[in-house]
């Protein structure tokens, strides 16, 4: 027995087949899946008096550009425009020089989604609020989309203010910038040069694997798998992918909307009944607008704030996780949720 638990214990390096990163599975550290437990994240002291975010239809009626409810009573969610946007709706201008830099003019969009109860979150919306939360997101993706001055739109989620919350009120922001992020540029070159290889998508691959060997799956539907990454760069990282191989979030049918809806709150409501409610961030991958991305397969990452990257993990871009990817879904699988 006691070599089995050596066996277990020694750390592993593992590769994350698209992007090519290494990341260190150190389980000799001695931490179990229930110890990565803390404080509840959920930001407790803003009261709904003071809330900036409880009447978006008489503060802010020039900026709504999404409500699911026309009378503006019964509404459950709504999209309004940023106040103090990151980037702005303004014309593009061309990239100058100075010295050795380069400048632009901050062009794009900045909005937040906003669900209407202040004491809800995700995992606690109706099925159809979930649903709306969803068509929300794919219906301002694709508008924004078309913006001449918009080359990639990026939905994230903030959860607690260890993942940058500063507002207790469930809302998720839509930035959407003239040039494409980094790390969406990194991920889509990898699975391009897989696929010009191979001719095959890296991520179906990948997903075809995962489903028949079950280990590192926490949930899925019809539609729809949750699993945690064979190659997790955060203890308790989830992905979700859509099934069927679609290469942009736009392209999401609405039919699969309910789908997607369900296993977002199912990873999420496991994430806070296995862990106590922690921090979180997560977002989209999609394809950017311009060029051919049909290699490309959109999907959401889920990182939990189950540790503070320090020197090590931000000087080599290598981290370390204290927490075997199979033994952190095994300990979400069996976070028990309603059905
Ligand atoms: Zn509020
Ligand atoms: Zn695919």
């Amino acid at each position: 027995m006691a070599s089995e638990k050596n066996k277990k214990d020694i750390s592993e390096i593992r590769q994350d087949p698209v992007k090519g990163e290494w990341v260190i599975i150190a389980t000799a550290r001695g931490k179990r899946p229930h110890a990565f437990s803390g404080t509840p994240a959920t930001i407790a002291d803003q009261k709904k008096e003071s809330c900036p975010f409880e009447d978006p239809f008489s503060e802010r009626e020039p900026s709504l550009v999404f409500w699911n409810d026309k009378s503006k009573k019964d509404w459950s969610l709504v999209v309004i425009q940023n106040k103090f946007p990151a980037l702005e709706p303004v014309k593009a201008e061309k990239i100058r020089k100075e010295g050795p830099y380069h400048i632009a003019k901050g062009v794009g969009f900045h909005e937040l989604v906003i669900a209407r109860d202040h004491d809800k979150f995700i995992p606690d919306l109706s099925k159809k609020d979930a649903e709306i939360l969803v068509l929300a997101y794919n219906q301002r993706y694709r508008e924004i989309l078309k913006n001449r001055s918009v080359e990639y739109v990026f939905i994230l989620h903030n959860h607690g203010r260890d993942a940058g919350a500063s507002l207790r009120h469930l809302h998720s922001q839509i930035i959407a910038p003239s040039v494409v992020p980094t790390d969406v540029q990194r991920s889509i070159d990898a699975s391009e040069k897989y696929f010009s290889k191979n001719k095959k998508c890296i991520h179906c691959k990948i997903l075809k694997y995962e489903l028949k060997d079950k280990k590192r799956v926490v949930y899925q539907n019809k539609k729809f798998a949750v699993f945690v990454p064979f190659a997790s760069k955060m203890a308790f990282e989830i992905n979700i992918f859509p099934k069927e191989h679609e290469d942009s979030f736009g392209d999401l049918k609405r039919e699969d909307m309910k789908f997607f809806a369900d296993a977002l709150q199912k990873a999420l409501q496991k994430l806070r009944v296995a862990l106590n409610d922690p921090a979180f961030n997560f977002f989209i991958h999609s394809s950017p607008k311009s060029g051919n991305h049909k290699h490309y397969h959109w999907h959401m990452e889920i990182f939990p704030k189950t540790s503070v990257w320090a020197g090590y993990e931000i000087g080599t871009g290598m981290p370390i996780s204290a927490v075997r990817p199979e033994d952190a879904a095994k300990f979400l699988r069996g976070a028990k949720v309603q059905g």
